[in-house]
């Protein structure tokens, strides 16, 4: 089964067995692809990543139009905007942010990660919009870090800060949506929100199971 970017079924798998699944109409004799890889990210990361893992670049209609790009890389609304100098800049420091940060996950402590991961909010959020993608992986690191030390209230913080974002730029059947969902529902059910905790675990059951 061949990659694209803009998929029309996913694949889970239950052990051995794979479960393919449509996720719009199919026509007959229409090609069937799945998505190798995370589809948050934009073109440039997206074919960098397929290069690097599977040797081949795409040229879906998504890599093509590069539609989705502006919103995944939102630039902050301000009245003096950064300019393109700096924008690219920016997007450098952070594609290195990201690697130094999956290099260092293997040898710091969980203080030390958190470290990386606000310093490098910090500084990001000077010219990204929190809805941005990198501004997004960071966060979800943070939580992730913030899981593992079982700092429940961090982590909901930068859950809650994920959430839109994300149901924004993936698309409505992703299981990174779903599965934030239920990250957020056990975090408010851990912490007495009984009401936010029901009303996230039924967004579980609209994302996934409904679709
Ligand atoms: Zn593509």
């Amino acid at each position: 089964m061949n990659h694209s970017c803009c998929p029309n079924v996913i694949v889970t798998y239950k052990g051995t067995l794979a479960e393919v699944r449509a996720v719009r109409e199919i026509e007959p004799g229409e090609e069937i692809f799945s998505s190798y890889i995370d589809l948050l990210y934009p073109t440039e990361d997206r074919n960098d990543r397929l290069r690097d893992s599977y040797f081949f670049s795409c040229d879906c209609r998504e890599c093509t139009t590069k539609e989705k790009d502006k919103e995944k890389l939102e630039i902050c609304k301000l009245d003096d905007p950064p300019s393109a100098e700096t924008v690219k800049d920016m997007i450098r420091y952070a594609r290195n942010v990201i690697e130094e940060f999956r290099r260092a996950k293997h040898y710091k402590s969980p203080s030390e990660l958190l470290e990386i991961c606000e310093l490098s909010l910090d500084k990001m959020g000077a010219v990204f919009e929190d809805s941005n993608v990198y501004m997004l992986h960071m966060m979800y690191q943070a939580m992730g870090v913030c899981l593992y030390v079982q700092d429940w209230e961090g982590a909901l913080c930068y859950g809650q800060k994920i959430i839109r974002p994300y149901s924004k730029h993936y698309p409505s059947y992703s299981l990174n949506v779903a599965s934030m969902w239920l990250k957020l529902g056990r975090l408010y059910m851990t912490l007495k929100n009984r009401t936010a905790g029901v009303k996230a675990l039924k967004r579980v059951f609209i994302a996934w199971f409904l679709h």
